[in-house]
């Protein structure tokens, strides 16, 4: 399918326009000079309409857009306290016109009052907030998750209960954004990635990207089969990618086939679509938001070579990832390879234990 075509489908779904869109893409042109390698950034983390954005206001544009046609008045989402989707979605909210309520997920040893990024913004924007007496929802263990996430989950249905007693109409947006509505939105990102290459006279070999809820990838992954692109795309997860997992690659597959059934077009079988996911899962470190030295040392590399700030919580690791594959010769010197920057800055932010020895003082 061309593009043109591909993005003509997306254009007949419901959305509100919010984000500023096309996102820039650019070479990062001193350390691709350093590394042999000539890397890009997709800008999602200046999507806007807040200061500090991302990958998840994409989403929100399609959850919101039908949200509106169906006369919601309040969106229920959750996530850690230092939610870097919440935070989006409060903006795209407020933007919408439509009231935002967070529900919030801790870990014991840290204090409200040093929450100071995304949490801060979402207080300014004067969302309401509900903090969930349990540690972060993305903990490693399984059934452990679970029971924590259904806590979440009857908490945010109690408040949807309550608001459409009083005659309101809300909608609940799981963790990270993963509502159906919003999957074909980073289909976009992908058509406008390759169209900004082409324009840069570059022929883009991989894609790399931070995988965590799955929202991000089932878009990319069907524009790829959609395009018939020969991009290689390349996950590095901060949460485990395990088939006894709430996250996997079934559920990937499953979205991305949910993506070409909202175009109406026949999705291509399960073991084609699995072939194509590439997950790496070393860079997670030691738990979700615990900062790892690699990732550290990744938010150094690129904010010195190129004034470029990623965050500790997800695109620290994620590039991490990406400088290893090239360390390691998995991306060929030479190659073309683009990194989604999905944002996490506002967690630049955050108290050393969240952000790690960035400064490295
Ligand atoms: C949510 C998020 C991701 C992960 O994307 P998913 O679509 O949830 O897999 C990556 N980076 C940042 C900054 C995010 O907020």
């Amino acid at each position: 399918m061309r593009t043109r075509d591909l993005v003509a489908l997306v254009d007949k779904l419901p959305r509100k326009h919010i984000g500023f869109y096309p996102t820039p893409f650019h070479r990062l042109e001193n350390l691709s000079a350093a590394r042999g390698v000539s890397v890009y950034l997709k800008r999602e983390d200046l999507a806007g309409p807040a200061t500090i954005s991302g990958s998840k206001t994409r989403l929100a544009e399609f959850i919101l857009g039908r949200a509106l046609e169906e006369g919601v008045t309040h969106v229920i989402t959750q996530g850690a306290h230092l939610t870097n989707s919440g935070m989006q979605f409060v903006a795209a909210c407020r933007a919408a016109g439509i009231e935002p309520v967070l529900f919030l997920t801790k870990s014991e040893s840290r204090q409200l009052a040093e929450y100071r990024g995304n949490l801060l913004m979402s207080q300014i924007m004067a969302a309401e907030l509900n903090f969930v007496d349990t540690p972060d929802a993305t903990h490693w263990e399984t059934e452990e998750a679970q029971r924590r996430q259904k806590q979440v989950l009857d908490a945010m249905t109690e408040r949807k209960e309550a608001l459409e007693a009083d005659g309101h109409k809300a909608l609940i947006v799981p963790n990270g954004g993963a509502h159906p509505y919003g999957f074909a939105a980073h289909v976009l990102t992908f058509v406008e990635m390759l169209e900004q290459a082409e324009r840069a006279g570059a022929k883009l070999d991989y894609l790399y990207h931070t995988a965590g809820t799955g929202t991000a990838l089932p878009g990319l992954l069907a524009a790829k089969l959609l395009t018939g692109s020969e991009v290689c795309i390349r996950s590095v997860a901060i949460v485990p990618y395990r088939d006894d997992y709430w996250m996997n690659e079934s559920v990937i597959v499953d979205r991305v086939r949910q993506v070409f059934e909202m175009f109406g077009v026949d999705a291509p079988d399960a073991a084609t679509i699995r072939s194509h996911i590439d997950v790496d899962q070393r860079f997670m470190g030691e738990d979700y938001a615990v900062p790892s030295a690699e990732g550290t040392t990744a938010i150094r590399e690129l904010a010195r070579s190129d004034a470029v700030f990623i965050g500790p919580v997800y695109t620290g690791k994620g590039f991490a990832g990406m400088l290893s594959h090239i360390d390691e010769g998995r991306i060929e010197p030479g190659s073309n390879v683009a990194f989604v920057h999905t944002g996490d800055s506002g967690n630049i932010f955050e108290s050393a234990e969240i952000v790690g020895n960035v400064a490295g003082t």
